[in-house]
């Protein structure tokens, strides 16, 4: 998607601090940080929000919760705790329609979520 602001920084086009890359997925910082750690995990290839993720993108999504495993442990936060958060269409908060997957930690945090 052309006009896409998280396709663009998957293709290296406007800049972002990434943290991983690889053929399928992306990872960079918020660039408004709501916890001292706050990553983007994100599917190099546009998807509009989990909503519109196919049957087939299964090992796609398996890709992004495997590397938001291994990025807590490398932003060092494993220990204390980490929270996995995807918003879907704008009544849950989600500004941006491409796929993101929020891996925030590094302080502690309440449920449930406002
Ligand atoms: P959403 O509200 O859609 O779940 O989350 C979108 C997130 O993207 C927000 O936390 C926002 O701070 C972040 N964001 C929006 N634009 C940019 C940008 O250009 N660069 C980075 N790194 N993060 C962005
Ligand atoms: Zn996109």
């Amino acid at each position: 998607m052309s006009d896409c602001i998280f396709c663009k920084i998957a293709a290296r086009e406007i800049p972002a601090s990434i943290v991983h890359e690889d053929d399928e997925v992306v990872a960079f910082r918020d660039v408004h940080p709501e916890a001292p750690v706050h990553l983007l995990i994100v599917p190099r290839r546009h998807v509009a929000s989990l909503a519109e993720a196919a049957d087939a993108d299964g090992a796609l999504l398996g890709r992004i919760l495997l590397a938001a495993r291994d990025l807590a442990v490398s932003e060092g936060i494993d220990a204390s705790g980490w929270r996995l958060v995807t918003n879907r269409g704008p009544g849950a908060g989600q500004t941006v329609l491409h796929l993101h997957f929020h891996l925030l930690g590094g302080r502690g945090m309440t449920w449930p979520p406002g």
